[in-house]
């Protein structure tokens, strides 16, 4: 079995997170070579997550200020959005490189092969993975964040043996593909919240996040399923990924937004399960004001300033399930897979934009809201394109 692709260049193109804004194109990077059970795949999308768009707009979140440290390590080339084929194995890596999610078991890859990894290469050994929450793993190395796995805008990246490999079947279209990892984050923020049959569910902010939340809640059989966000585009993508209601809290204003939404619930108590994933302060107070007593709230998002409501109402007023929810979880990826093979995910809408590596920048910034934000949802890379 050939362990390689013939046709793999010397040099690829690629995109470097060197600083605050400071993300150039290289057209000559050396393409990496994989070493022991690592793979070399061949990068057929890669998606601009918000998380890599508010890196390069400098959130301390990324660039560390007095409360924390740094997390990105620059320079790294971004990205942990991707799906690919593999082009090259390292040694052992057909045997022992990663696992997948078709019950097969621990590796079993070959050249060609269409996957995906997780995007948190967990450790396997601190305290989170070995507690089974490899998604919280302490040195928490992200593709594409820290510099021992370089990410995905690019060519080629190579796929480290710890990383978790999931495939990709061929019937997804590379839109779908590329919308895999923010839908798994759907799966598990959904997970957190555990609505029940007949709930009125909320997903605030229609970003490909909180789209994926809708699409997984539709499934939960919820009594009612609400999207809220400012855009009529993002509100018309809300309803396709099965929302029964798409309110505009621009349009309505809050108090009108939170009359809207309790009216909606059985006696007008509010919502049995708000998942936040906007990004707005506003819409933690929003959605604190939605909710029944004992509700479930889930937070999701990554804000740019520090976000100040009345905590008192989550014991005194509420008894409020407050819980957070980062990446994956423990099955997100599988899940996101078999929702895209059974279709019915609007992914080809979702995925409002498709650019070449060398309009990575403008790509960050339509995610940003520079120009046409209304008009962009997931906006991937696609490096077969020629700028
Ligand atoms: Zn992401
Ligand atoms: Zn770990």
């Amino acid at each position: 079995m050939a362990t390689r692709d013939t046709t793999i260049p010397d040099t690829m193109r690629c995109v470097t997170c060197r600083g605050v804004g400071d993300y150039p194109h290289s057209r000559s990077t050396p393409v990496p070579s994989p070493g022991p059970g690592e793979v070399l795949l061949r990068v057929e999308r890669a998606g601009i997550c918000a998380g890599d768009a508010k890196c390069y707009a400098g959130a301390p979140l990324f660039w560390g200020d007095a409360s924390r440290p740094p997390y990105v390590q620059p320079p790294v080339i971004p990205g942990h959005e991707f799906a690919g084929h593999i082009a090259a194995l390292g040694p052992g890596a057909s045997r022992d490189g990663g696992s997948d999610n078709d019950g097969g078991g621990n590796g079993r890859w070959a050249v060609g092969d269409r996957v995906t990894a997780e995007q948190v290469v967990a450790c396997g050994e601190c305290l989170y993975c070995r507690k089974g929450l490899r998604w919280l793993c302490a040195p928490h190395d992200i593709f594409g964040f820290h510099t021992c796995v370089p990410g995905a805008m690019a060519e080629y990246m190579v796929l480290p043996a710890k990383a978790l490999l999931h495939r990709v079947p061929n019937s997804l279209t590379p839109k779908e593909a590329v919308f895999i990892e923010p839908l798994s984050c759907g799966v598990h923020a959904v997970e957190r919240g555990n609505p029940q049959p007949g709930d009125t569910v909320v997903v605030s902010g229609c970003g490909p996040i909180g789209l994926g939340m809708l699409s997984v809640a539709r499934t939960k059989s919820p009594g009612r399923l609400v999207a809220l966000d400012c855009s009529e585009e993002r509100l018309a993508l809300a309803r396709a990924c099965g929302a029964d209601t798409a309110l505009n809290v621009a349009t309505l204003g809050a108090d009108a937004a939170v009359a809207a939404v309790r009216a909606l619930t059985d006696g007008g108590y509010g919502a049995d399960v708000y998942l936040e994933a906007s990004g707005a302060g506003a819409s933690v107070a929003q959605g604190l004001r939605m909710v029944r007593k004992a509700a479930t709230f889930v937070e999701f998002s990554v804000f740019a300033a520090p976000v100040s409501v009345d905590w008192s109402v989550i014991g005194d007023t509420l008894e409020l399930d407050l819980l957070g929810a980062h990446c994956s979880g423990d099955g997100g990826y599988a899940a996101a897979v078999n929702l895209l093979a059974g279709g019915g995910i609007p992914a080809e809408a979702v995925v409002s934009h498709e650019l070449p590596l060398d309009e990575a920048v403008a790509g960050i910034e339509l995610v940003n809201g520079g120009g046409r934000a209304q008009a962009s949802c997931k906006v991937a890379l696609d490096p077969s394109l020629r700028g």
